[in-house]
């Protein structure tokens, strides 16, 4: 396939959906390439504002918006899978390219119909019933104790809910939900894939994320994973596998379990860059924003091989850290070798808001891992 030329002098216009930190990151990769963006967010604030060839203020979720925002663009793609997929059908029919497809966005952004994909193509995932609120757990007590998940709009732990029995149904979301069995989690692993227009599919090392229990953020993750090369090798296999049969065009973060007898189980995915690929952007030959920029341009896919041992925290505001932020320990953690510091510009810090990540890359795990850690105690986000 030839690349269009003028993808490199700006005058094809990418729209990206959302203008978070994704978005923002997004657009880094971009400006090496001289692409031009135009970034669709509700916040005025947004942290892809200043980066952006266009910045329009609106609703990602609103038809009308979308499709004006849209009109101006020649290709659509998004950092949030939660949007107006009426419209990005709209889109499409008037010919703009949309990458991910708003059938896979439909599939990804509502977990019951994920897991029905992971059942119909036979990929391993924990058993689940679907449930259509409160009530009908009354019904389905055999299945208790379980995980209630809200089959659309949850995020970061929001929308998970344990069940150990019916004395917890006061507390169980009154809403579509999956009702999954409780997997013994040995570790929980990300792989990340891309494929590009052109069907070419490459795979990143995979990630193995590490829980904070307090916000159900990932504490800090670890690539490559901790895992048996061959454990490694089936999860990339899975991951690819699942993006060739979605016919995904673009990044595809796939999250696993790897339970205590051994066995892996997809839990979810995500039809973009992230959060457990940030290390790459140091600590991989090509970042997981540019792939994903590769990918749906149809350029050639870069290399996913790990330049050492990454080791990715969050920056998540603390206890109390409401307000302006000020990010405390800057001095020290930028004099330190081989880290790499992150702040997204949100304006206002709230407790257990994602405000930024470090990246530590080392030839040696350990060495990453002590530098990380000493890092997190010292940076810290207040308000
Ligand atoms: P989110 O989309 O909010 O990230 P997840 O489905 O990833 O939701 O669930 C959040 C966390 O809850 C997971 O990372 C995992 O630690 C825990 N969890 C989810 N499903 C299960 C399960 N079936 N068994 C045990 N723990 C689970």
């Amino acid at each position: 396939m030839d690349i269009d030329p003028h993808i490199f002098t700006g005058q094809r216009v990418i729209g990206i959906l959302g203008g978070g930190q994704l978005g923002q990151m997004m657009l880094q990769a971009g400006a090496s390439l001289n692409l031009a963006f135009h970034v669709l967010d509700p916040s005025a604030q947004a942290p892809s504002r200043h980066l952006c060839t266009k910045f329009v203020q609106g609703d990602f979720n609103h038809e009308g918006q979308v499709v004006k925002f849209g009109q101006a663009c020649d290709i659509l793609t998004v950092e949030i899978e939660h949007v107006s997929l009426e419209a990005l059908n709209k889109l499409a029919s008037m010919g703009k390219e949309v990458h991910p497809s708003p059938q896979v966005l439909a599939t990804i952004a509502d977990k019951g119909l994920q897991k029905q994909f992971y059942e119909k193509h036979g990929f391993p995932t924990a058993p689940f019933r679907l449930v259509d609120g409160r009530e009908p757990l009354y019904s389905h007590q055999e299945w208790l104790p379980a995980v209630q998940k809200l089959r659309k709009g949850g995020y970061d732990g929001k929308g998970v809910v344990v069940l150990k029995g019916l004395q917890d149904v006061d507390r169980a979301f009154d809403a579509p939900c999956v009702l999954e069995n409780l997997v013994d989690i040995q570790k929980e692993l990300s792989f990340v894939v891309a494929r590009s227009k052109t069907g070419q599919i490459a795979a990143y090392p995979p990630a193995e994320l590490v829980f904070d229990p307090r916000y159900n953020l990932v504490d800090y993750l670890v690539s490559p994973a901790r895992i048996e090369p061959v454990l490694a090798e089936m999860g990339t296999e899975m991951a690819m596998e699942i993006a060739n049969k979605l016919d995904l065009v673009g990044l595809l973060a796939v999250e696993m379990f790897l339970d205590t007898q051994g066995d892996l189980l997809v839990n979810e995915m995500a039809p973009r860059p992230h959060n457990s690929g940030h290390h790459t952007i140091e600590g991989n030959v090509t970042s997981q924003f540019e792939q994903h920029l590769r990918a749906i341009l149809g350029l050639p896919l870069g290399s996913t091989q790990a330049r050492g041992h990454s080791v990715m925290f969050n920056l998540i505001a603390g206890e109390g850290a409401e307000g302006p932020a000020i990010y405390q320990g800057m001095q020290e953690v930028l004099a330190i070798a081989g880290t790499h510091t992150h702040l997204y510009g949100k304006a206002l810090a709230k407790p257990g808001r994602k405000m930024g990540h470090v990246t530590v890359v080392d030839e040696k795990l350990e060495t990453a891992l002590e530098k990380a850690i000493h890092l997190k105690n010292i940076l810290i986000v207040r308000a």
